[in-house]
């Protein structure tokens, strides 16, 4: 029924009174979260959504918090509450969703047994490590390593080949530090000295918990941290891994043997089973910093450094002391959290993680219906159509450009919800005896699936976020823009809605995953996806000359003094954020004229628009978790989510009438519009 799309809430709801008893009024912005003491064109992010903030301090457990991570957290209570009746049986047949998922989170859920073994499940695999003599059997070590789905030092996996996305090829990428990135480990800054001594006494006491007395755990420590500091030094920063060509090196198996000559390849692709068809490189400087340590350095140093990364992936699926060893440096040093997550949610998420779309059938037989799924496609069309408005109307491209643009546009590929065809896990052997080989076996079963991926025709139909994640994507390889069932939730999307929310809310993310096609990253990437300049010389000059003004914007936004974003590293975030503001309130504007709008509590439907972004990205943070997004994170913090790109915004200024000089109103000079 068109009514209910209807946002004339007060006229409409009267007139569904009157013709139709039974519609309730639809949803508008939450007036009881703004801070109406706040001027909107001084601080919009506390004018937004301040006196939600002010009365929903971060749960103890969680390092960022707003209406958006509350509905994150509410999607697995919904999971629970599934895997809580499932796991109540133990009769289900055998390889069913049901055994499954049951017999995954039940096991997890036995903290009593999984305490008992303590250390037990991980020894088979620290005696292999221990017993290495030779090269030979560190390799050997290495590939029994990754066949779990420890990724050291080395990464193997698949993916759609930059020249020929139409193809899956076998990829090698850097992988195997401890500390989230290479400045970690070279930087001089306090915040990365301490951050260095603080992961010196974590490795130590995760050795001091597998039996080591201190003096060797401690000695052992320091050898981690000298070998991952050399690979540290052999890997790209964050910046330079935003590149697309800074990682693409093809090559072939000949080529790859060449470069690594002491890694005894052949062994490798074999016993795993893969394509030696095509493959790519993503880092050889990192992968012959591997084959000189497998050259040079002492296996007794391997042995530590293997140990210590095997601890370290599965300290998780261990006893407490490993679980809380692990939360004290990972999650509340790094990040803050206060407290760990209750053990349901981790259990949750963990099958989630491995069994993804056994749980997400589940999920989206409750909590998504064919109606969403229909309104979330509508919204998305109406969004394509707005950028291809935007390209058309561009006065800085060239005819040639453009029309390049528009016929990548036209490809795009929309996924909302759930896949086509769900997977079939009926060949793992799980049961509720031990979490650690439940965890195991479904990695192995992970690792296989994408190890049968390689040297095959791309499948089209597969997904990279499980059904119930609260997040989306673009991939530029497939030109496809992906929202799982769980973000197309309220607040973020709510079928029952006024548009304004909507499209101020998930309409931004999906005008958001649009643009990433067009940011600094997937403008490198055609419609076919592939790795492939379509852009004239003088127009990709002066979409750079753009691009480069948000790069200036971001880099001037500071948390803390001294520590600014870095506007290359949160570029294409940012454009994608300006870009899909921009094209959603297009969209808006024109569902307007099907559905007019009606003003509420005095805001204006152009302010209930931008209010829904800020409210639905209105999160605090977390000081801890704060830096480590700045360093590390390609998305910059939420309040210049909302800040920078609504100060560029014509549209904004006027929504609120804010006059130029205000905070939320960039000077014209300064002002950013890429798309
Ligand atoms: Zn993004």
């Amino acid at each position: 029924m068109r009514f209910r799309q209807l946002s004339l809430v007060v006229f409409v709801f009267a007139l569904s009174i009157q013709f139709f008893a039974q519609t309730t009024p639809q949803r508008s912005v939450q007036l009881g979260d703004l801070d109406r003491k706040a001027d909107p064109c001084t601080d919009f992010f506390q004018y937004a959504n301040g006196t939600w903030r002010a009365e929903h301090p971060i749960p103890a457990s969680m390092t960022r918090w707003s209406r958006r991570w509350e509905a994150g957290e509410t999607s697995k209570e919904q999971l629970k509450v599934i895997l809580d009746d499932v796991s109540k049986r133990t009769d289900w047949p055998k390889g069913s969703s049901e055994q499954l998922i049951g017999d995954y989170y039940g096991s997890c859920m036995d903290e009593s047994r999984i305490n008992k073994l303590g250390l037990a499940p991980a020894q088979p695999m620290l005696t292999e490590i221990d017993s290495m003599k030779t090269t030979a059997d560190l390799q050997r070590v290495i590939r029994h390593l990754h066949d779990q789905g420890a990724f050291v030092p080395f990464a193997v996996g698949s993916t759609p080949g930059n020249h020929n996305p139409t193809q899956t090829i076998t990829d090698i990428g850097a992988s195997g530090l401890g500390l989230p990135d290479r400045d970690y480990y070279l930087k001089t800054e306090p915040r990365f000295v301490e951050a260095r001594e603080k992961y010196l006494i974590h490795v130590t006491n995760l050795f001091k918990l597998s039996g080591y007395d201190e003096a060797k755990a401690k000695a052992s420590a320091a050898t981690v941290f000298a070998f991952e500091k050399k690979l540290a030094e052999a890997t790209l920063d964050n910046v330079a891994l935003r590149d697309p060509q800074a990682t693409d090196h093809v090559t072939t198996f000949g080529d790859l043997q060449k470069l690594t000559p002491a890694m005894d390849w052949a062994t490798y692709f074999s016993e795993a089973n893969i394509s030696r068809a095509a493959m790519n490189v993503d880092q050889p400087k990192f992968l012959q910093e591997v084959d000189r340590a497998i050259r040079e350095t002492p296996l007794s140093d391997w042995k530590t450094y293997l140990r210590w990364q095997y601890l370290h992936g599965g300290a998780d699926a261990l006893s407490q002391p490993f679980v809380e060893e692990n939360f004290s440096f990972y999650g509340a040093y790094l990040n803050g959290a206060k407290e760990l997550k209750p053990r349901w949610k981790r259990c949750t998420e963990a099958t989630d993680a491995q069994l993804g779309d056994a749980l997400g059938k589940k999920y989206v037989e409750t909590h998504f219906s064919p109606e969403a799924k229909a309104r979330a496609l509508e919204m998305v069309h109406n969004i394509l159509a707005a950028m291809h408005d935007t390209v058309e109307g561009l006065d800085w491209m060239s005819p040639e450009t453009k029309k390049k643009a528009l016929e990548k546009l036209a490809t795009f590929n929309p996924k909302i919800g759930y896949p086509d065809k769900w997977k079939d896990y009926g060949s793992i052997v799980l049961s509720r005896d031990s979490y650690w080989n439940n965890q195991d076996a479904a990695s192995r079963w992970n690792i296989n699936e994408d190890r049968g991926l390689m040297g095959k025709p791309t499948d089209r139909g597969r997904w990279g976020m499980t059904p119930p994640t609260s997040n989306a994507y673009y991939n530029p390889l497939l030109n496809e823009i992906v929202f799982p069932a769980g973000i197309l939730q309220p607040p973020a999307f709510d079928p029952k809605g006024v548009d304004a929310i909507n499209y101020g809310g998930i309409g931004v993310v999906i005008g958001h995953e649009i643009s990433h096609g067009f940011d600094d990253q997937g403008a490198q990437y055609d419609a076919e996806g592939r790795l492939n300049n379509w852009w004239t010389t003088d127009d990709l000059k002066r979409f750079e000359d753009k691009t480069s003004c948000v790069v200036r914007q971001f880099d001037g936004y500071f948390i803390e003094p001294g520590i600014h974003h870095n506007g290359k590293l949160v570029l294409g975030e940012s454009i994608g954020d300006l870009a899909g503001a921009s094209i959603a309130y297009l969209a808006f504007q024109k569902a307007q004229k099907m559905h007019p709008a009606s003003t509420v509590d005095g805001l204006t439907p152009d302010q209930q628009f931008f209010i829904a972004w800020g409210q639905w990205r209105g999160d605090e943070i977390r000081p801890e978790a704060q830096r480590a997004m700045v360093q590390g994170d390609p998305h910059p913090i939420a309040k210049y989510r909302v800040i920078g790109p609504l100060s560029n915004l014509p549209a904004f200024a006027n929504a609120f009438s804010c006059k130029s000089g205000s905070a939320m109103v960039r000077p014209e000079a300064d002002r950013c519009k890429v798309w």
